[in-house]
């Protein structure tokens, strides 16, 4: 999963574990660190548009912005 903040790709279920994930009525997103998680939960709207586009490119590498 993309890490929406830093761009970073993290493992769901590993964060999922260290209770780094947000789950939401459309997807759980997954974060590398509770700072990116914050940042996320203060901002959702800023950052799901992201994660939308990387799923649709085919969920390999970062997008490019
Ligand atoms: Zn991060």
């Amino acid at each position: 999963m993309l890490d929406p903040v830093c761009d970073m790709i993290v493992d769901l279920a590993e964060q999922r574990e260290q209770g780094l994930t947000i789950e939401r009525p459309e997807r759980e997103y997954a974060f590398c660190g509770a700072g990116c998680l914050e940042k996320f939960a203060k901002d959702p709207k800023r950052y799901i548009p992201k994660v939308e586009r990387w799923l649709a490119t085919g969920e390999s590498a970062p997008p490019r912005m």
